[in-house]
């Protein structure tokens, strides 16, 4: 997903200037600068405790597969459907956890010719087995749901369904759930960290005038031509994050092209409405781009076997598993913004670059709690600036990455809170993006970087992790300890501070503001000539052979710098 456009740029200066008075106030009455790191437990609802974390009745069983059946009724705004859920018993069990948010409602539940009993809790239905299903076998039920979803108010940072019509009057509908989550309108298992490792099928059924386009491949059409419906199978043959799984139905066209990847010939299908087809052709050129830039960085595209897609849609867009949804009005920058405010935010496809890099950090990588958001969010931020890099040089690149910290407010820290479907802050995007950035800086080898970036992609290939797989991967492969620098920059709001006095011949520097062990090495330049100085919690002074008449801080790490006397 894309930081919500309008927000980030009024709010990140309301929360400046709400932070430069109570900068001011404390000031003036010379208090102490506190940075508060809040607690964010309070007032967990047993709603969200159901939906956030793997309870038992998540526990015992892991997805193998799914088969998504569903019809979009548009006259009456309804769904109608079955989800058939092949799962392996990792325990012995005989209550499983299915969710789905009302007012969709479960109608029946079968298992082989049984049908199985359940109960409503609000999000959550319990589904109760005959007997209890043994220790390490596969089976499957199926589950028939239908209603009214809810209807998407804000896509796609409110998801639900967005039942609207195209420019020209024609129906086009999206689905959308990250965060609120799939169960907004389909039966599943609603949590990161299990995904099925067989992948889905999934199959709408739309009156026969209209397309529906889903994730993965198109494997056939079937055309009831009595009830003058078409029903469009889809396939994915790789595990699928639940956000990751949509639809969108249209007048849609497809366009086909070809990539000549890292994997060999990669297959892309542009999937667009017929008087979009011409600005498509010329704006998804960029798609080459964003595939040439991220295989050199993070590695091979990880879905071949799916193929790549750009569908549009009328949100602004989303990183749906190789079905990548688009509604950027076929320009360059974000919304017609530059997220950097430094020119060259408009060098490129903002919706095309951030959504796809996904595809390697999201959808090949997945968090496995929504408290780790930053994984995803993070990463994507901080490819925008690679994709830069790669095309344009490191100078556009830093003056990108470096713009964007006018995003940051610091309000609350980048992780969420754990076992709860809670987000952290909106600084995961800009400040998750600085700190891989100044982490890279720390490193200070652009190979061993890349080689880093590669081997995540690699090594948690299809897989669900945690923010500490991610750390000590990154620390073991870089030979630093950086445990530190992540704790202050995801687990904090504070910006370290460098607090600096020159004298003579003399700089004496200390950091203020950061977590205890905090001692990030610098590049600083002193009379215009590097020198990497690595300052901590002790006020340290360097002797420098000349007369000291400038020292300035490497831009690229992200901190704060404050000359004092
Ligand atoms: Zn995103």
């Amino acid at each position: 997903m894309a930081l919500t456009a309008f927000n980030q740029e009024t709010d990140s200066r309301t929360g400046d200037m709400r932070k430069l008075k109570i900068i001011a106030l404390a000031l003036l009455l010379q208090l102490p600068i506190a940075v508060h790191v809040f607690a964010q437990t309070d007032n967990v609802t047993p709603q969200e405790r159901l939906r956030g974390s793997v309870t038992p009745e998540r526990e015992w069983w892991d997805l193998l597969h799914y088969n998504l059946q569903v019809e979009f009724i548009l006259e009456r705004r309804r769904l109608r459907g079955s989800n058939t859920i092949t799962f392996r018993t990792l325990k012995p069990g005989n209550k499983m956890q299915i969710d789905l948010q009302p007012p969709l409602a479960i109608t029946k539940v079968t298992h082989g010719d049984a049908e199985l009993r359940f109960e409503r809790d609000g999000n959550v239905y319990w589904v109760m087995f005959e007997k209890e299903v043994p220790q390490g076998v596969e089976d499957k039920i199926e589950v028939f749901y239908e209603g009214i979803p809810t209807a998407s108010k804000n896509p796609p940072w409110e998801g639900g369904i967005t039942w609207g019509r195209d420019d020209l009057g024609d129906p086009f509908i999206n689905t959308t759930c990250e965060g609120i989550g799939a169960s907004i309108w389909w039966p599943n298992k609603d949590h990161g960290a299990d995904e099925p490792d067989r992948g889905m099928q999934i199959s709408v059924t739309v009156p026969e005038n209209l397309v529906a386009v889903s994730n993965g491949r198109l494997k056939k059409t079937d055309h009831d031509v009595a009830a003058k419906k078409n029903t469009y199978h889809w396939e994915v043959v790789n595990p699928i994050n639940n956000y990751g799984v949509n639809v969108n139905i249209g007048n849609y066209i497809n366009l086909s092209d070809k990539y000549q990847g890292k994997n060999g010939v990669l297959d892309i299908e542009y999937w667009v409405l017929p008087h979009q087809k011409e600005a498509a052709m010329k704006q998804f050129k960029e798609v080459h781009r964003m595939l040439e830039a991220f295989e050199y960085w993070f590695g091979k595209y990880p879905f071949y076997e799916d193929g790549y897609k750009l569908v549009t849609v009328s949100y602004p867009g989303m990183e749906h598993q190789s079905s990548v949804t688009y509604g950027n009005w076929f320009r360059n920058g974000y919304l017609q913004r530059d997220p950097c405010a430094c020119g060259v935010g408009f060098k490129f496809d903002f919706i095309i670059v951030h959504e796809s890099a996904h595809e390697w950090f999201g959808n090949n990588i997945s968090m496995k709690d929504a408290a780790d958001m930053w994984i995803h969010e993070g990463f994507a931020n901080y490819a925008e600036n690679l994709f830069v890099e790669y095309h344009f040089g490191k100078n556009d690149a830093e003056d990108y990455v470096v713009g964007t910290r006018r995003s940051i407010r610091n309000d609350r820290p980048i992780i969420g809170t754990y076992g709860t479907n809670r987000e952290g802050s909106g600084d995961m995007y800009p400040k998750g993006g600085n700190m891989l950035h100044t982490i890279r800086q720390i490193i200070n080898d652009d190979e061993k970087w890349r080689s880093i970036l590669r081997g995540l992609n690699a090594d948690f290939r299809h897989q669900t992790v945690t923010t500490e797989q991610i750390e000590s991967y990154i620390t073991k492969k870089a030979g630093i300890d950086l445990s530190k620098i992540f704790d202050q920059y995801l687990r904090t709001t504070k910006i370290p501070v460098l607090k600096y006095t020159v004298s003579g011949k003399t700089v004496s520097f200390v950091y203020e503001r950061v977590v205890p062990g905090f001692a990030m090495p610098l590049r600083v330049m002193i009379n215009g000539k590097e020198t990497v100085i690595t300052p901590n919690e002790s006020k340290q002074t360097l002797d420098y052979p000349e007369e000291i008449k400038s020292f300035e801080v490497n831009r690229n790490f992200y901190i704060q710098s404050e000359k004092t006397n």
